[in-house]
């Protein structure tokens, strides 16, 4: 039995950053991974990192254009550069914590024997138990594929297993509009597939605010991605030579031929293996771990982070996550995911769009007597140099303080001029510090000077 002062099960952003924090503060750790294609977690394996290096060669390849047959090979090329990127990655991650005197990574995959001591099921078929006084769990979440008919069809995939196929598909159907969805569907678009997004609710990105949607949509569809809207999968058919997506629609039924179906219906944490109960740890009605907001869980001794404590699921949500813990468990205990600021968020389509605080709308219903301000991209000089001209700028502010409520920057480098409203609303800054600042030319960060002169 090996004996710790500390557990964390899973690789991710936030056990690999805790655990070597604990390592740096004396103690002795033990991180536990079920894959060794998974040191360094899910974001750079066979998330954010990848699909970003391949949404980055994908824009190349649209300027490119040419024939199918060119496409298909600088998507494979694009494949093999993703591939030994996250090869580098995984390394480097691995040899970071590895290299540590006091910090173990272990194979295997852990489950609670009770809250202290952890069982973990090793490659060669072995058990180990590890007993630690604290246990951090860092399991990240794993896509959802709803129970549809042929969803286990050899052309159907999900967002990690489609990253690892070097033929582009000539036709991609994606079920689901959410993020991660138009991410794929802006993607294979400019790789050069004829993309088909199938969502059952009846608005586009609904949570969004609408004219911003509408104008995402406009754009994707500009670039020949069709969504069909109202419209449920009834089956998946596969025939040798093809997939056939069974959509009703409408009252009619659609047939949708495709090389390939990506399911892109939500992730769910990954607890299904962790015998939570054994340690008294509870989760929520969504399947997530219950924990309060120094991100302790119901067991005194267990903490949770990432994905699988229920949050947004955002690489650098588990990483201030880590940060939260170990201002629990190292320091003072002052921070928490209650003063975490405006979290912002990117969505990577060509151009990205990009979002921190509250809509118009919702800041309405929140009560707030409210100002908006609004600029189409074409009149940012920095958008037209770039030959990016589409999309929409807008902010909203609340008119009793002057303070930003929120913004919606759907527009060239939007997931960078994001992070500065974040800044002024974190530092409750009014709207004017924006308008007026002086911005290096040029730039879309410029861009806030035309914005926010139009708050009304
Ligand atoms: C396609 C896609 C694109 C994304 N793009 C972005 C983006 O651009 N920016 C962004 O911020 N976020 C993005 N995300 C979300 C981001 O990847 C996740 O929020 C983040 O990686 C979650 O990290 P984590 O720390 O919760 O754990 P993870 O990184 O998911 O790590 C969990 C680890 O635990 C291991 N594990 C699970 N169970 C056990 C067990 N019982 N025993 C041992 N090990 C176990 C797993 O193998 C895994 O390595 C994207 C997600 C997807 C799917």
């Amino acid at each position: 039995m090996k004996q710790v002062d500390a557990a964390v099960i899973g690789f991710g952003k936030g056990g690999k950053t805790l655990a070597g924090a604990l390592a740096s503060a004396g103690k002795t750790v033990v991180l536990v991974e079920q894959s060794p294609k998974m040191y360094g977690g899910t974001c750079i394996n066979v998330a954010c990192i990848p699909t970003k290096s391949l949404v980055s060669s994908a824009a190349l390849s649209a300027a490119q254009g040419g024939a199918f047959a060119e496409r298909a090979a600088r998507y494979a090329a694009a494949v093999d550069e993703k591939d030994r990127l996250t090869g580098m990655l995984r390394d480097k991650n691995y040899r970071k914590l590895a290299d540590l005197p006091n910090v173990q990574v272990m194979d295997g995959t852990a489950s609670f024997a009770d809250a202290t001591h952890l069982t973990v099921r090793t490659p060669d078929g072995g058990k180990e138990t590890v007993e630690a006084a604290q246990v951090f769990v860092n399991t990240g979440a794993r896509p959802f594929v709803p129970p549809i008919p042929g969803a286990d069809g050899p052309r159907v995939f999900v967002s990690e297993t489609l990253l690892d196929v070097r033929e582009l598909p000539e036709r991609l159907v994606i079920i689901g509009g959410g993020y991660i969805g138009m991410e794929f569907a802006s993607m294979y678009a400019n790789f050069g597939s004829q993309v088909v997004v199938v969502q059952n609710e009846d608005a586009f990105l609904p949570r969004e605010d609408a004219e911003i949607a509408a104008a995402v949509l406009a754009s994707l569809e500009e670039r020949g991605v069709r969504v069909m809207l109202g419209a449920d999968v009834r089956s998946i058919e596969d025939d040798a030579e093809r997939a056939v997506v069974v959509v009703e629609t409408s009252g009619s039924e659609k047939l949708l031929p495709a090389d390939a179906v990506l399911v892109a219906t939500g992730r769910r944490p990954n607890v299904a293996e962790l015998n939570l109960e054994a340690a008294g740890v509870e989760l929520t009605e969504r399947g997530a771990v219950r924990t309060d907001e120094h991100l302790r869980t119901t067991a005194p001794n267990v903490w949770a982070l990432g994905d699988v404590a229920g949050g947004l699921q955002f690489t650098y949500i588990s990483l201030d996550d880590s940060r939260i813990v170990k201002s629990a468990v190292l320091g003072d205990g002052a921070r928490t995911t209650e003063n975490r600021g405006a979290v912002p968020y990117s969505v990577f389509l060509d151009p990205p769009f990009s979002r921190v605080g509250m809509t118009e709308q919702e800041a309405r219903d929140a009560g707030f007597n409210v100002k908006a301000a609004k600029l189409p991209a074409a009149a940012v000089p920095k958008a037209q140099l770039l030959q990016k001209p589409t999309g929409l700028l807008k902010a909203v502010v609340d008119a009793d303080t002057d303070h930003i409520l929120g913004a919606h920057l759907f527009c060239e480098e939007s997931h960078e001029m994001v992070n500065t409203v974040k800044l002024a609303m974190d530092a409750g800054l009014p709207y004017q510090t924006l308008r007026d600042a002086v911005y290096t030319h040029p730039t879309m960060s410029e861009a806030f000077n035309d914005l926010f002169a139009t708050v009304a």
